[in-house]
């Protein structure tokens, strides 16, 4: 029997023999695999520095600690409901419903994996914003719906630092989470003036969108670029919602053109999923054909 040489872990210092585990420092012991399985999505810390892996499992310390004591409670600690015998997803130190952990997901943009590495101190507060209730309820427990207000009050695309990583999360804030009582109770009002303010300059419509980046799309092969008939064309809605195959039309002084809108997307140049744009989203409007006349600051009429 060859002699297992005997190996420093990159991670946590001490001696180990064996194969060991792979991350861009070299072999690590099997010790740290146990509690790396914990925080990290399979095979995402093969190519970290020991000392990325190594920050993340201090990080998470008491949690991984206590893994194993973490009892399944009878309802989810999130919604409330009852949590299901199996149809349910395991978190550092929680359990919770696979309905929140979807929303969770959608929320931090990631995957379901990604989820069931985290605290439940780290999703909660995601709940208890207004974008995620569906708006906010002043000190008189009057509630206001967020959609309702979004005219005036846009969802803020910004980009957050994930402290520790060198990468950045696609975030959300939300306006309406910061707002006094007295511009909460304010807003309806705003929002029905600047509905009638824009219907007055551009008419009644279904929804009027803002043009701020028009792209012609291709695919990306061997280096290649091959350009397709197809365009997305970004912005935001102003007014109303924009729902698939919705006709845009936009006037100029050689014309209308119209143009049949066939995917939406969201603020994201590679999403084209969504069913329905709505008032005060950004997005992306996929449309197949020539698209010379449409620029930027350009207002598109939708019908
Ligand atoms: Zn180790
Ligand atoms: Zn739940």
């Amino acid at each position: 029997m060859a002699i297992m040489k005997t190996k420093i872990c990159p991670v946590c210092g001490k001696e180990f023999k064996g194969l060991g585990n792979i991350c861009k420092d070299g072999d690590y012991c099997n010790e740290c695999e146990k509690k790396v399985r914990l925080v990290f999505e399979e095979d995402e810390e093969d190519y970290l520095p020991a000392a990325k892996i190594r920050a993340k499992l201090n990080k998470y310390a008491d949690a991984i600690a206590a893994y194993d004591s973490v009892k399944k409670p009878e309802t989810c600690p999130i919604c409330g409901e009852k949590l299901p015998k199996l149809m349910h997803m395991r978190l550092l130190d929680a359990y919770i419903c696979m309905g929140c952990a979807q929303k969770a997901a959608a929320l931090m943009h990631t995957g379901y994996g990604a989820i069931g590495c985290k605290c439940l101190s780290e999703i909660l507060p995601l709940f208890q914003r207004a974008a995620v209730r569906g708006g906010r309820a002043d000190a008189s427990g009057v509630f206001y719906d967020a959609d309702s207000l979004r005219i005036v009050y846009p969802l803020i695309h910004t980009l957050l630092e994930v402290p520790g990583e060198d990468g950045y999360d696609v975030a959300f804030i939300d306006p309406l989470d910061s707002l006094s009582d007295e511009d909460l109770q304010a807003a309806p009002a705003l929002a029905k003036q600047r509905r009638a303010e824009l219907e007055a300059k551009y008419g009644t419509h279904k929804a009027i969108f803002e043009v701020d980046k028009i792209k012609k799309l291709y695919n990306d092969s061997k280096g290649h670029k091959y350009y397709r008939n197809e365009y997305r064309i970004g912005g935001r809605v102003l007014m109303g919602n924009i729902t698939l195959r919705d006709q845009a039309v936009v006037k100029r002084a050689e014309g209308t053109k119209e143009l049949l809108i066939r995917k939406l997307g969201d603020c994201r140049e590679y999403i084209s999923d969504l069913k329905e744009l709505k008032e005060g989203q950004e997005g992306g409007l996929f449309v197949e054909s020539s698209l010379s006349f449409v620029y930027p600051g350009d207002i598109l009429l939708i019908d």
